[in-house]
């Protein structure tokens, strides 16, 4: 998943790199690296986060106005200082950053190696520079030439960055498959794997499209393909506010961007629904209303956190609109047959918009025929590129590895679209459409109050299960979805065991681990399964297990059996997953702090998966 930064222009590179590589640290903090242009190559690498390249390279004169850097996370050869990017090519003239995997990389090596070239990581990325070297030398050509043949060549994904001692002032950069903007500043070039570190120097930014190459020299720079073609670059304005990406007083991105719900939420509702003439409106998708109203079949393609809300799509998709919907692993359904046709809606969900399996799998459904529409988060980003037609989140920039607005912002684009096609289709009594679109535009304000009335509850029973091995959280229908998401939630930043079961199914196994030390989370809201849940608590509670139950304010049953009660504000049934994983989102973050661990960077993940 790994960030890029490049910069060319007046200013140093040095603090201008550093800056974007802490930006892009959320990308991967296995490994840092910088190589600046200064008469020879100065490169400085080491393991670890950004901060530790930064106490290393204090003593070193790093000047330059040509540069790149890079920020891992590993996947080809383990987190140490001589797998770090940048590498550099046999003879230290050229160095090159990569996010992304170069598949043949095996192939091309050995070759090399049969040619005399001398490896010293275990990457794909460094026979990626060692074959640009070859080719440069082979064909006695400029770097730009060089590294176009050299990607015509390559199998896998990629976005570099690469520089060369030759020519000090040509930057080259190139994607397929993974994440590239670049920044056209006055007199200077920023470019990285997202906007972020580009901002606060220029608005104007291009995104280069697959196997595209831009080629910067000096105060000019080109767009071309792998074709030789010189392309017309599409210049977009940016509207950012450097604010959002900002931690803006929170101990942690994560608590802020748990806090910031209320209005994100909201935020996804502006201008789409209008409560008091009942209206929903999704502009981006508007052409495609009819398509999805007369599909056959709904099929939603994502991965971790996203596909939690695509679970709750199917659930809302069938109930309302009675459209029969699945739901699989991108990285499943583009491995195996599946049957899709042009009466199939394929819709992917991904917070980036980058997620390399989503974006395959997707292709492998347009291939196929199917009308594909996308939920994005990151604006302009592949998947919004890709799909036919697609719905943003607006949740603005999400820094914590563990996604927790960017699910409310999709539930709420779920909520939508989930009414509106009942809606054309006619498959709900019009008074139950208001009602249940009046209480949409309530659910920001609730989000409010559950965030205010569980904080504390949240917090006695954070001290309690601080110490478990392992948790289960078990909910049913809706809530089914928001056990396996408050369990990942959990898993991801305390790095404590756990797992999300149909509360049903616990019998069927999972009641075999039930002791006096098991932790078991309750999603108990008052809908039809409310008595089977509370036969469940009494299962566990006669095993000794300690249970945490997740109840509607004032369920007084439930408070009185459980070992541990968190009340969220009343809410028609449908909407209760985006009030009830509120808790939960809490719950992980305060072990995980008490826990001592690094919330918004934890260990062996990365924010948005640009691999497959
Ligand atoms: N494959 C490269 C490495 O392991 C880049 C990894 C990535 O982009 O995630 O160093």
């Amino acid at each position: 998943m790994c960030g890029i930064v490049a910069y060319v222009g007046h200013q140093e590179a040095y603090p201008v790199i550093i800056k974007g590589l802490k930006r892009l640290e959320y990308r991967g903090y296995d490994s840092a690296g910088i190589a600046l242009i200064n008469g020879g190559l100065n490169v400085v690498k080491k393991k670890g986060k950004v901060v530790n390249l930064e106490e290393y390279a204090e003593n070193t004169n790093l000047n330059g106005h040509v540069g790149i850097g890079h920020t891992r996370w590993a996947t080809h050869g383990i987190p140490s200082d001589a797998n770090s990017h940048p590498h550099t090519s046999g003879d230290g003239t050229i160095a090159l950053v990569h996010n992304g995997i170069i598949e043949n990389y095996l192939t091309l090596k050995s070759d090399l190696e049969a040619k005399g070239h001398i490896f010293k990581s275990e990457t794909d990325t460094e026979v990626l520079v060692h074959f640009i070297e070859d080719i440069r030398n082979q064909l006695k050509c400029d770097l730009e030439e060089a590294v176009r043949v050299a990607l015509t060549r390559v199998v896998g994904a990629f976005a570099i960055a690469v520089i060369t001692t030759n020519e000090p002032t040509v930057l080259v950069a190139a994607r397929r498959g993974s994440p590239l903007a670049v920044g056209i500043g006055e007199g200077e070039f920023i470019l990285a794997s997202d906007i972020t570190p580009i901002v606060e120097y220029t608005s104007k930014v291009i995104y280069p499209k697959d196997n595209e190459m831009v080629v910067v020299n000096g105060v000019d720079y080109k767009l071309v393909d792998l074709n030789n073609n010189v392309l017309e670059p599409y210049v977009k304005e940016l509207d950012f506010e450097l604010a959002s990406i900002e931690k803006g007083g929170f101990e942690h991105f994560m608590l802020k961007e748990i806090m910031e719900q209320p209005r994100t939420f909201h935020d996804c509702l502006r201008g789409r629904v209008k409560a008091d003439e009942s209206i929903i409106k999704l502009g981006g998708i508007r052409d495609y209303i009819d398509d999805i109203r007369s599909a056959r079949r709904i099929m939603i393609i994502a991965c971790g956190t996203s596909y939690h809300a695509a679970l709750v799509a199917k659930y809302l998709f069938e109930d309302l609109a009675g459209i029969p919907t699945d739901v699989d692993f991108a990285s499943e359904f583009r491995y195996r047959k599946v049957v899709i046709d042009d009466q199939t809606v394929v819709l992917g969900i991904s917070q980036s918009g980058e997620t390399a399996d989503t974006i395959v799998a997707l292709e492998k459904a347009k291939a196929k025929g199917a009308k594909v529409l996308g939920i994005c988060n990151v604006v302009g980003s592949s998947i919004a590129r890709m799909t036919d037609a697609g719905i943003y989140t607006h949740v603005g920039v999400e820094i914590g590895v563990a996604s927790t607005k960017a699910f409310t912002g999709q539930l709420a684009i779920i909520y939508m679209l989930a009414l509106l096609i009942a809606k054309e289709k006619g498959n709900i009594d019009y008074t139950k459409y208001k009602y249940l679109v009046h209480e949409l535009t309530q659910i920001s304000s609730k989000i409010e109050e559950a965030l205010k009335s569980s904080y504390s509850a949240v917090e006695r029973v954070s001290a309690a299960c601080k110490n478990a091995s392992s948790m289960i959280y078990l909910g049913r229908g809706l809530n089914y979805p928001i056990a396996l998401e408050g369990a990942l939630k959990l898993k991801e930043i305390t790095y404590i065991h756990a797992e999300g079961y149909p509360a049903a199914e616990m019998k069927h196994g999972p009641i075999a681990l039930i002791d006096e030390n098991m932790f078991v989370v309750f999603i108990a809201p008052k809908d039809k399964t409310y008595e089977k849940i509370v036969s469940n608590i009494q299962e566990v509670k006669s095993r000794s297990g300690k249970v945490i139950a997740i109840v509607t304010k004032g369920d007084r049953t439930i408070s009185e059996m459980a070992d541990y009660t968190i009340e969220i504000p009343e809410t028609d049934k449908l909407f209760t997953p985006i009030l009830n994983i509120i808790p939960l989102q809490l719950l992980a973050y305060q072990v995980a702090k008490l826990r001592d661990c690094n919330i918004d960077q934890p260990r062996n993940l990365a924010k948005s998966v640009t691999v497959e």
